[in-house]
């Protein structure tokens, strides 16, 4: 690995242009990382709002619900209450795909609904445009169940959504639920799932009790089926043996959700956007949950030892490790030859609330370092480990989202394991309920960066000419005018399937193609073709 940089130093030209103020609030969101013995690393500032004026990743807490959580369920229509400009947003760019069983089942995926709100509905309110949007969705569709999401717009003139899904639910005779979201309620797109999560946890979870006799039963949280990961996923749990009854919300149905709490175990893939559900589903019903990773091969085979693990059965844990083995040859012969190409070359991940941890192992796999790594709606405890839970202080931004009260259920609660039998998990190596972070996983002395800007992205850029740089479509073409490739890994721009075993191999050969490719060599940015920036501007400290 070549020699790199004093991060001390990076950190400081990252926020030597900054005004004071703004200086001081990023010196604590940019961390040089150093991991303790007993796995304790820096604290670090996290979902705090973005300084106005900086150009961030970030999307808005409509985006997070709408387009992250609810998103990937076909067979819900979701209907955008808001001018159409923020539905358009929403509108299947995340690639999540989905597999109807059968060519009578919906999907709904496809469409994108709204009440496209004019100007007169501001003023006067569209509660009687959303109940009619609501009518003509399901005289078109007739769909199991209709969300209704309310925008900026619908919150700041205050139309009752959840009074309309109320009198509709009673009209139609379907679940019609409404999701108070508008933009500005949060900080990030995390508000979103919070509330996307809190609301199915009160109207959908827990409404069909058809229990399956299978001995292994479980859910996947967090997993949206990107590009097709949740259908390579489905593919290695059932081989093994292991019964998927619901996903959240990749490939999944609104049947499912509603079946979700006859599960036996929680497995979470993406910890930020999902927590909350697994509190509450093992709160309400009794099922433990375990984080689990199904990005890397080393990864899905651990998470799937995890999952033996836990159901403790001999013929299970067999078959799991057969599964392994089979997997691990192919995925060898194709990790060696591209590592002999990509050992030693830097990579940086600004992505989402798991993913810029997740992939850093299918890096490694590879021999590649990852030297600058950050969240964009994370908080403390996706960085650092659950274990600061208790010293997060909940600020009036927080405060914002509804916090449930949950009970366990009189008639559903059955522990599926009692205390003693978790402690002997744990005593096992297995981790019930726990997550480390991202922050322990990475090497000292690399960058951990919460909220990164469009101007640090810049600099990092400059600074250490990684190899490649993950991140979103926005930032997509901005890196690429470096001369350095950009991995979409919100949507993987039209590639993927990136998770478990044959994800890892798909993985492997895009980068392998894309960091060794001569094709970079040859861009010009526009302003080294001219030789003087295009647009020159003064930063104005007041
Ligand atoms: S911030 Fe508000 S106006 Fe903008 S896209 Fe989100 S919901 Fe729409």
């Amino acid at each position: 690995m070549a020699h790199l940089p004093d991060p001390s130093n990076v950190k400081k030209q990252l926020i030597q242009k900054y005004p004071t103020k703004v200086a001081r609030k990023r010196s604590q969101q940019i961390v040089i990382n150093a991991v303790a013995e007993d796995k304790t690393v820096p604290e670090i500032l996290a979902n705090v709002r973005t300084t106005p004026g900086i150009i961030t990743q970030r999307g808005c807490t409509y985006a997070g619900c709408k387009g992250v959580v609810l998103g990937p369920t076909r067979d819900i229509v979701n209907i955008t209450h808001g001018p159409i400009g923020c539905g358009f947003y929403s509108w299947l760019t995340r690639r999540n795909q989905t597999r109807p069983e059968g060519p009578e089942d919906h999907n709904f995926m496809t469409y994108c609904f709204s009440t496209d709100m004019q100007d007169d509905q501001i003023i006067f309110g569209g509660e009687k445009k959303l109940r009619q949007a609501i009518q003509e969705a399901y005289d078109l569709f007739h769909p199991k169940a209709i969300a209704v999401f309310a925008t900026c717009p619908v919150g700041l003139i205050g139309d009752d959504i959840h009074a309309v899904c109320r009198e509709m639910k009673e009209k139609l005779g379907i679940n019609v639920f409404g999701f108070s979201c508008e933009g500005y309620k949060g900080v990030s797109q995390s508000a979103g799932h919070h509330i996307a999560n809190n609301q199915l946890f009160k109207h959908v979870i827990g409404r069909d009790d058809t229990v399956d006799p299978h001995p292994f039963k479980i859910n996947m949280l967090g997993e949206y089926n990107i590009g097709g990961d949740a259908f390579v996923i489905e593919d290695i749990l059932e081989r093994c043996g292991i019964k998927l009854v619901a996903t959240f919300s990749g490939n999944s149905t609104v049947g499912k959700f509603e079946n979700a709490h006859t599960a036996d175990l929680n497995c979470v893939m993406c910890h930020r956007s999902i927590n909350y559900v697994a509190d509450m589903i093992e709160k309400k019903y009794g099922v433990p949950w375990i984080k689990v990773n199904f990005i890397g091969a080393q990864s899905t085979a651990k998470s799937l030892r995890k999952i033996a693990v836990y159901f403790d059965n001999p013929e299970l844990t067999a078959r799991v490790e057969k599964v392994i083995e089979e997997e691990t040859k192919a995925v060898e012969a194709v990790r060696k030859e591209v590592k002999s190409r990509c050992e030693g070359k830097l990579a940086m991940l600004f992505v989402g609330g798991s993913r810029a941890h997740h992939y850093q192992d299918l890096f490694r796999e590879i021999g590649m370092k990852t030297i600058a790594a950050g969240y964009e709606f994370a908080h403390r405890d996706d960085y650092e480990g659950r274990r600061v839970l208790p010293t997060i202080q909940v600020d009036a931004d927080s405060r914002n989202i509804e916090e449930l009260t949950v009970e366990p259920d009189p008639e559903k609660y059955r522990p599926r394991r009692t205390p003693e039998q978790l402690k002997a998990l744990n005593e096992k190596g297995l981790e019930v309920k726990g997550y480390e972070g991202m922050m322990p996983q990475m090497d000292n002395q690399t960058l951990v960066i919460d909220d990164i800007s469009q101007y640090e992205t810049e600099k990092l850029l400059e600074i250490y000419k990684p190899a490649i740089f993950c991140a979103g479509i926005k930032e997509k073409f901005g890196v690429q005018k470096f001369g350095i490739p950009c991995l979409q890994l919100h949507s993987y721009d039209y590639g993927g399937p990136f998770a478990g075993f044959k994800g890892a191999i798909n993985f492997y050969k895009t980068v392998d193609r894309m960091i060794n490719t001569q094709l970079w060599s040859y861009i010009k940015a526009p302003w080294q073709v001219n030789g003087k920036p295009l647009l020159e501007a003064e930063l104005v400290n007041s």
